[in-house]
């Protein structure tokens, strides 16, 4: 069997190992370095890379990987899944989004693959990831959160030709109702992006909220559909669960607060709403109504601040545009 080997991870027969692969150094000169699982199946065939906590307080995805790799017996897997559960661990270390140690702007690691092996922090983790990355990968599948644990839905690269059809076979293997077909100039430097414009099909998951917002529930499900996408890809044996029809968007918007006070959501992820309509109500500390938050835009909610507190250019909600049932 090809020997497949990222950082300590070394695996040369079907079975499961981990190790670590470093991706910069600490502030005391020890390795920064994250976890890597690689399953390897009876069968030799494509490798599956899936990764979590890009951002550091979007721990759903982690459990989401961890559940279905438990789930997988060797010899009834054809292929490999690499799995990097948690991507930019300093991020993880603090429970927030973006690594402690960036001291520059733009350390969002999801904006900056492929990388800078000379750049900033952010840049140079990214660059040791994405290096592995595009060596072995032949499908990526990213896991994030956004902010309530009601939030479900899904992204995948929408790039010209066969890359950008298997990863709509990913998302409807996955079968979000709410997905994005992400057109080319969008979440650039995103490893979604990066990876399918270098000919691996790329997927975006948002599942559940940050931090412990989300439940067990959300977990097995999205284990069970990662699980499907692994049958569509012929990796696991057994019928394809058709989820049905999707809504499939022309992009998002996202807006910013531009006040503050107590928020309370009356909306809730799935939703349809209008241009216009009550999203939500703000109260000032004397307990006296300070106005409604409104849908800047028509379509479905994809997320939307959970509350109970605002400050201005919090992340208020995130919207499907033009959603088409498909
Ligand atoms: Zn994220």
């Amino acid at each position: 069997m090809k020997e497949i080997k990222i950082g300590t991870a070394l695996s040369k027969a079907p079975g499961k190992v981990d190790g670590y692969l470093k991706t910069g150094e600490l502030p005391d000169g020890q390795d920064m370095r994250i976890p890597v699982v690689i399953l390897r199946g009876e069968t030799e065939g494509p490798v599956l890379w899936v990764h979590g906590c890009v951002h550091g307080n979007e721990q759903c995805g982690t459990y989401i990987i961890h559940e279905t790799l438990r789930s997988i017996a060797p010899k009834d897997l054809t292929g490999t899944i690499v799995a990097l559960p948690a991507l930019n661990i300093t991020a993880f270390h603090k429970m927030q989004r973006m690594s402690p140690f960036e001291g520059y702007n733009g350390g969002d690691l999801n904006r900056n693959f492929p990388g800078n092996a000379t750049g900033t922090l952010t840049q140079q983790m990214a660059y040791a990831i994405y290096n592995e990355l595009k060596q072995h990968a032949t499908y990526l599948i990213d896991f994030h959160t956004a902010l309530t644990a009601d939030v479900a839905w899904a992204l995948f690269a929408n790039v010209p030709g066969d890359v950008g059809k298997k990863g709509e076979g990913i998302a409807r293997a996955f079968g979000y109702r709410s997905t994005l077909p992400t057109p080319p100039d969008t979440l650039i430097g995103s490893a979604m992006m990066t990876a399918a414009n270098d000919g691996i099909p790329g997927f975006i998951i948002e599942a559940g909220g940050k931090g412990p917002a989300f439940t067990r529930e959300v977990v097995l499900d999205a284990a069970e559909r990662l699980r499907n996408v692994l049958r569509h890809l012929g990796m696991l044996q057994g019928k394809v669960t058709d989820y049905g029809k999707q809504w499939h968007f022309s992009n998002f918007a996202w807006v910013h607060s531009t006040q503050g006070g107590l928020f309370q959501r009356s909306v809730r992820c799935g939703d349809s709403v209008k241009a216009g309509d009550v999203i939500g109500q703000y109260w000032d500390l004397h307990g006296k109504p300070k106005g409604h938050a409104h849908a800047p835009e028509s379509g479905i909610v994809l997320a939307i601040h959970p509350g109970p507190v605002m400050s201005t250019g919090e992340t208020l909600i995130h919207i499907g545009l033009n959603p088409r049932e498909v």
